[in-house]
């Protein structure tokens, strides 16, 4: 598989199945031209494709190269910025947020079991806490969902319980539940290419989009060809500069790390991991872990918000693991790397239209295995006309820094310091 150089990890190492689409060349014709393959483009995709569409999806690099190939794994509930749609639309939105946001994991489930994707899904996964005041807040989301009828899946556990998920001194307690869960990213990514390809979408690689010609049928350029479609959906996370007199300005790329040890020996994987449950920390800089198939331990975490890469991956989280799970200190490390995330500043995921037949989709803040498939849901029913989901995010106003993006980037490094010194007290 050629994918870039700059991302050598434990996923693309393990890859199920090689992708050798082609790159486009000449001039297509589709329904829906899809940019990036990543979830967002391949979930919208397969939808698409599953209601009849004749969907075209340009990437630029290989399918899953961007985030959506790289990420921690960790199958997580929840619909990002609960706050700023309580105040734009009132409690009513509540029971809309409660009735989205396990939608992912739920379509995500779909497709493995529906298409036979092999990405190692497994079941559990525990919020952890430091400190009593996010114990609190732990038993605050455990009442909420324990009312919506989910008490059996959630459990409270204490100091003296938290290590039968994880073999750590360093936490007060956390909240696990059976819901949420991990799995490959990567190899996710490739099931679903594989699964669209099967109902028709036409996939393209090594294709990166040079610009969108805007019109009653937009024409997606690429240096070698063209696609021109009825409508074209913009998924490029953090990764695209597309359209950014529109887009520009709303969402801020931020680098986040992983290091994968050697696999474990059975005494040490069910000393660190004893539940094989993906683990957070509840801090806002948050820390992420669980085990691979082959019981390494993933684990992840510092993000940067100044857009740059830490010149040593290792050396920046290696101190974080070993602070956890000191008993790791002799284990080898064998791959390292980072990818981007598109931060939004009050969390809410960005959807929106340019014009009236370019979709865009985009920004879900370091948490997009659940969004970003529940999005290609709610853009494929926009697509189809039902547009109620969608301008519930369509209609919600981001805050908007008309500056380089480096600017931007370093605006938001300085509002993260504040969240870092919260987690600190
Ligand atoms: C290190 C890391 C850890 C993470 N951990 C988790 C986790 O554990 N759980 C979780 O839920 N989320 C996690 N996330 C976030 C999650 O991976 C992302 O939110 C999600 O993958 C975004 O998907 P996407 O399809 O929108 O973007 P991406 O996956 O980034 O895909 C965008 C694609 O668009 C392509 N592209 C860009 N510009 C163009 C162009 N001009 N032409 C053609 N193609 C273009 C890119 O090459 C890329 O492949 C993590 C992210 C990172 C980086």
């Amino acid at each position: 598989m050629s994918i870039a150089p700059d991302c050598q990890s434990y996923y693309t190492a393990t890859i199920n199945e090689p992708t050798s689409y082609p790159r486009l060349q000449g001039d297509e014709v589709a329904d829906i031209c899809i940019i990036g393959g990543g979830y967002t483009g391949l979930s919208s995709a397969l939808r698409l494709a599953e209601r009849g569409y004749a969907v075209a999806l340009l990437e630029s690099f290989n399918i899953g190269w961007g985030a959506s190939g790289r990420n921690g794994g960790q199958l997580l509930n929840g619909l990002g910025g609960r706050p700023a749609l309580r105040k734009k639309y009132g409690a009513d939105i509540e029971a809309f947020i409660d009735r989205l946001c396990w939608r992912g994991n739920e379509i995500v489930e779909e497709n493995i079991k529906k298409y036979d994707i092999e990405c190692d899904l497994k079941y559990g996964h525990i919020d952890c806490a430091f400190k009593d005041r996010q114990m609190r807040d732990l038993e605050t989301e455990f009442e909420r969902f324990s009312s919506l009828g989910m008490g059996d899946r959630f459990r409270m556990v204490g100091a003296d319980e938290i290590n039968e998920h994880v073999g750590t001194r360093a936490y007060k307690g956390g909240l696990y539940n059976d819901r949420d869960g991990h799995l490959h990213p990567l190899n996710l990514c490739l099931g679903e290419a594989r699964a669209a390809t099967g109902l028709g979408v036409k996939i393209y690689e090594q294709s990166p989009v040079t610009s969108i010609a805007h019109g009653k049928e937009p024409v997606v350029h690429t240096e070698h060809g063209s696609v021109r479609a009825k409508m074209v959906i913009l998924a490029g996370n953090a990764y695209h500069l597309l359209e950014q007199k529109q887009v520009g300005g709303v969402l801020f790329p931020a680098g986040t790390f992983i290091i994968a040890t050697e696999p474990l020996d059975d005494a040490m994987a069910s000393n660190v991991m004893p539940s094989d449950a993906a683990a957070c920390d509840v801090n806002e800089m948050l820390d992420y872990y669980r085990l691979s198939a082959d019981k390494r331990m993933l684990y992840g975490g510092r993000c940067n918000y100044s857009g740059r890469d830490p010149k040593d991956i290792k050396a920046a989280i290696l101190p974080r693991m070993l602070r956890v799970f000191p008993q790791l200190k002799d284990a080898r490390i064998d791959f390292q790397w980072g990818g981007k995330i598109g931060i939004v500043i009050n969390r809410v995921p960005q959807l929106g239209r340019i014009g009236d037949n370019v979709y865009y989709a985009q920004g879900y803040s370091g948490h997009g295995i659940n969004q970003t498939h529940i999005v290609g849901e709610i853009l494929t029913d926009a697509i189809c006309g039902q547009m109620e989901d969608f301008d519930v995010f369509a209609k919600v106003k981001h805050w908007k820094i008309p500056a380089p993006r480096w600017v931007g980037n370093n605006m938001v490094a300085l509002g993260m310091l504040y969240y870092r010194m919260k987690d600190l007290l």
